[in-house]
């Protein structure tokens, strides 16, 4: 069992039931809406909910963004997601309850980076301030690709390697991991490898699981759904987060469903119940997604051969359609994400066998869409680049051509070479 880790009013892990989290995709600078969508999440059911915090200036926002909450009695946790910058981090120990930083991203040398992280749990100990080492399988950073590439295996030393660094400072009882990917199958590999370290280690603190940029409807829920209830009846995993590119409150049925099936009963009961057809897919998904992903099975019987195919892809036994990644958005989305995928899935739903990535901003998204043969990645003020794997092969276009743009580009590389999914 996990240790106890405390964030504000909530525990997360140490058999206490599983703490379900969702996050804001507001603009943090957008105060009134960001507090009007926690009031909402919170209402909804969210436990914990993370903000963006991409600025020095939205360190100040995230404070009154705290103040506005506490008073009208909102107590739920306020977690600061923090990319490329550990001078933000230091900056929100004492604001924030709990900090995520990405150790791939938290500063370009990677010793500078562990010196800075020493310095970040010093100050969050002065505060009480919780951590969560947040890795992606899309933005590892070169130190850890470059010997062990970019697998669950990596994903795993590059968690062990931060929360080390935690134990040694004596500071693990207030660290949460997660090692996200968008892939289900290296999402829940690079878990179990984690768990194994742990457990040698002899330290085990709480997961936090989720994949990321499930995309949005029933395939992203699916895709959640396997992976997470996957690792849940392996006994690894104590908060979770359903990520859709959809309003965050969508996304709190789903994470309910599973926190309840796989872990105790919350006292208070669920707060969003789920509609007949959400409960019907659920089922399916947990029934068959983990016995596909152990490889117990290869195929199942169902009738509704839709939520057929999607379980196998979702599990990656079968691709007949193509494999879309999207982030859910958050504060520094410039552009209509939501509007935006649905109309690259639209377009692009003849293809097969690749794998197309809708990022909503052009900081993180190209750095995230770790398996993704094109990437359609907003710039902001009207503008996209579109990416074929790692690099950007078209700057600079105007939204309206960019979907049109995006279909000429896999058709003219399908003409010359097939594509084989990863
Ligand atoms: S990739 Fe998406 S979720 Fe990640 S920081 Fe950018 S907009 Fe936010």
């Amino acid at each position: 069992m996990s240790q106890t880790v405390q964030v504000g009013p909530v525990k997360i892990g140490g058999g206490n039931p599983i703490v379900v989290q969702t996050m804001c995709n507001t603009h943090t600078s957008d105060i009134e809406a960001t507090v009007r969508q926690c009031l909402n999440c919170a209402k909804a059911g969210a436990e914990m909910v993370r903000i963006t915090v991409p600025s020095l200036a939205d360190v100040e926002n995230l404070r009154l963004i705290r103040d506005r909450l506490r008073s009208v009695g909102c107590t739920v946790p306020l977690v600061a997601d923090v990319h490329f910058s550990s001078d933000i981090a230091m900056a929100l120990p004492g604001i924030a309850d709990k900090i995520r930083i990405n150790p791939g991203n938290f500063h370009p040398r990677h010793e500078l980076a562990r010196e800075k992280f020493a310095a970040l749990i010093e100050k969050c100990r002065s505060c009480g301030t919780a951590i969560r080492i947040g890795i992606n399988h899309g933005s590892l950073g070169a130190y850890i690709t470059e010997k062990y590439g970019n697998t669950p295996q990596a994903m795993a030393l590059a968690a062990m390697e931060w929360l080390e660094m935690a134990i040694e400072a004596d500071y693990a009882d207030k660290v949460v991991v997660s090692l996200k990917a968008s892939n289900t199958v290296v999402m829940v590999e690079a878990y179990r490898a984690l768990g194994r370290m742990m457990k040698e280690r002899g330290v085990m603190v709480p997961l936090h699981l989720g994949v990321t940029e499930a995309g949005n409807g029933e395939s992203g829920r699916i895709k959640s759904a396997v992976a997470i209830a996957t690792l849940l009846e392996e006994g690894l995993g104590d908060t979770i987060r359903v990520s859709l590119t959809e309003a965050p409150e969508n996304e709190l049925p789903t994470a309910w469903y599973l926190a309840e099936r796989y872990g105790l009963p919350h006292p208070g009961g669920i707060p969003c119940p789920l509609t007949e057809r959400e409960r019907y897919i659920l089922d399916a998904a947990c029934s068959f997604g983990p016995r596909l992903l152990r490889g117990e099975i290869e195929d199942f019987q169902c009738e509704d051969t839709e939520l057929h195919d999607e379980i196998l892809q979702a599990c990656r036994k079968k691709f007949y359609k193509p494999e879309y990644i999207a982030c859910p958005g958050c504060g520094r989305t410039l552009y209509d994400l939501q509007g935006t995928f649905e109309r690259v899935k639209a377009a692009t739903a003849g293809f097969r066998n690749v794998v197309i990535a809708v990022m909503g901003c052009i900081v993180n998204g190209p750095g995230e869409m770790a398996d993704a043969d094109y990437g359609y990645v907003g710039e902001g003020r009207g503008l996209v680049t579109l990416y074929r794997r790692r690099e950007p092969v078209l700057r600079h276009i105007p939204e309206a051509e960019a979907v049109d743009k995006l279909v000429d580009l896999i058709r003219q590389d399908a003409a010359e070479t097939p594509l084989t999914i990863n």
